[in-house]
């Protein structure tokens, strides 16, 4: 349920329905559109409805929601919200990010490699592996700790921001400590107890589609994230499991669209894991940035051969710089 307040609402007006309807066991959020702001209620939805909305000052309509999501819908909030990722830069509604940056952390001179490419083409976030969710407990684990440290190093050392992947909340006090925007993997788009605990920190959270995700269960897996407090979610598309082995994946550009019809949150596009194939990595990041994604998430190595993890799917850094310049010219026309 949401209840829409006047435009000339008061604080005051606002604070007693909140506190009513918490007083009644609802937990409610509350946001910002057009000049109204909007109370999101979650709880008993019958028992609370049948409070005397329209008897209370400032209130000019109240609304159920009839999704399983509530909070991360544009019923909740009907404007694109841009998630600030460090104070001054944001995601979405116009501002593209891009995400560059190797599957897995390996050392310091590659990091250090990588970091260069990023910055020499306008890029503020670089990703890396130091904990991998290999399908295979003998293929390389990634280098925990020594790669979060190792990647903040370097991050500090250009001026950029890190995106990682968590695997266990038991890593949030380390991850808390180095990185900047924790990344929840496919494999972990359902694992109910690891959103929660992302949903309590304050760390903006990149969440992967499931690979056999529906779009519905994406978007609950996002709201277990906004339920727990924290709305600075980034969603991402990265392939699907289908019939066809052609590719590691098949990349759902409709779920963009598809996703901002119904949610608020920035969505970007991985064409690396998407494809698993460097040379579709380009023609799939521009045709993501043509139909509206928000940003692109690019696995880069300086050495694509030599690489402990995902050397197939990698752009060296000439490829990557090329690649730039013909997003940079796509994003221009499409303003
Ligand atoms: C990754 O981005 O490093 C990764 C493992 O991706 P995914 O969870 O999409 O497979
Ligand atoms: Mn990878």
């Amino acid at each position: 349920m949401i209840v829409i307040f006047k435009p000339e609402a008061r604080e005051s007006d606002i604070e007693v329905v909140r506190k009513r309807l918490e007083a009644e066991g609802a937990t409610t959020r509350l946001s910002r559109a057009a000049r109204r702001a909007i109370l999101g209620v979650i709880g008993d939805i019958p028992h609370l409805a049948r409070m005397p909305f329209h008897a209370m000052a400032g209130v000019e309509d109240v609304k159920l929601v009839n999704h399983a999501y509530k909070l991360v819908s544009r019923a909740f909030q009907p404007d694109p919200q841009p998630v600030e990722l460090a104070p001054g830069v944001l995601m979405g509604q116009g501002q593209f990010q891009v995400i560059g940056g190797p599957c897995s952390v390996e050392t310091e001179e590659q990091m250090r490699m990588v970091a260069q490419a990023l910055v020499d083409n306008g890029v503020r976030l670089m990703r890396g592996g130091a904990y991998k969710p290999r399908t295979s407990p003998y293929s390389f684990q990634g280098i925990e700790e020594d790669g979060l440290k190792l990647m903040r190093k370097v991050a500090d050392e250009f001026g950029l921001l890190i995106v990682t992947e968590l695997m266990d909340a038991r890593d949030l006090p380390v991850f808390e400590e180095y990185a900047d925007i924790l990344q929840i993997g496919t494999r972990n788009m359902m694992n109910y107890r690891l959103l929660k605990d992302v949903g309590r920190t304050s760390r903006p959270v990149l969440l992967k589609r499931g690979m056999s995700a529906t779009i519905q269960e994406f978007l609950l897996a996002a709201e277990y994230i906004a339920a727990g407090g924290n709305q600075k979610i980034i969603l991402c598309e990265r392939g699907i499991r289908t019939f066809d082995s052609e590719t590691r994946n098949m990349l759902d550009l409709t779920a963009v669209p598809v996703l901002k019809e119904k949610t608020h949150l920035p969505v970007i596009v991985d064409p690396s894991h998407g494809t698993g194939r460097s040379a579709l990595v380009s023609p799939m990041g521009l045709a993501a940035a043509a139909c509206g994604a928000d940003g692109l998430l690019i696995e880069i190595h300086p050495n694509p051969s030599e690489a402990l993890s995902d050397g197939d799917q990698a752009l060296d850094v000439a490829s990557f710089t090329q690649f730039m310049q013909k997003l940079c010219v796509l994003l221009q026309a499409l303003q």
